[in-house]
């Protein structure tokens, strides 16, 4: 299976915890990172004042079942001692399952595709920087939902 991944961090040293979270990904069994985009910063969502993020995409090839990744990337935002004292406040890792080939999932802990990715141009983005002929599941193209997004701030910062 081949399942797109989000990662964000605004705390921490941001840019230090997204290259940690792509190398536990490389490394996390049964699973291979076949492609990384450039980090992005982008400005907070969210209440009050916070740091800007740190945002980027990655491929990996898994043999894993979603909810085993689902688990698999919670316990590396674990190892980052994830502080989650509000909904949307700053976190050190934010790992998120955007695509699973192209799967529809919409269970309880899991929802595929993730349910903000076309709104958040820090997803779209990076993911166009390696899936460009990208399609969704519901048979949009990557590109036509790119182009309906503003970068809003949104910068390459390597
Ligand atoms: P957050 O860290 O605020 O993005 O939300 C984490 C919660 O979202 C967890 O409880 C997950 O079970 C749930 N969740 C639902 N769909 C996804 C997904 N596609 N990727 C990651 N977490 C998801």
């Amino acid at each position: 299976m081949l399942a797109y991944i989000g990662l964000g961090s605004n705390l921490d040293n941001p840019r230090a915890q997204v290259e940690q979270a792509f190398a536990e990904l490389a490394a996390l069994s049964g699973c291979e990172l076949l492609a990384r985009s450039p980090l992005y910063g982008s400005t907070a969502i969210g209440p009050g004042e916070q740091p800007d993020y740190v945002n980027a995409v990655g491929l990996l090839k898994t043999e894993l079942t979603p909810l085993a990744l689902l688990d698999a990337l919670q316990a590396i935002e674990q190892s980052h001692r994830r502080v989650r004292l509000e909904h949307w406040g700053p976190r050190t890792l934010d790992l998120d399952i955007l695509l699973l080939d192209n799967l529809s999932i919409d269970s309880e802990r899991l929802k595929v595709p993730h349910p903000y990715l076309t709104q958040r141009s820090f997803v779209l983005y990076p993911l166009a920087d390696i899936a460009p002929a990208l399609h969704l599941p519901d048979g949009r193209s990557l590109q036509e939902v790119v182009a309906l997004c503003p970068r809003d701030g949104l910068a390459q910062i390597e």
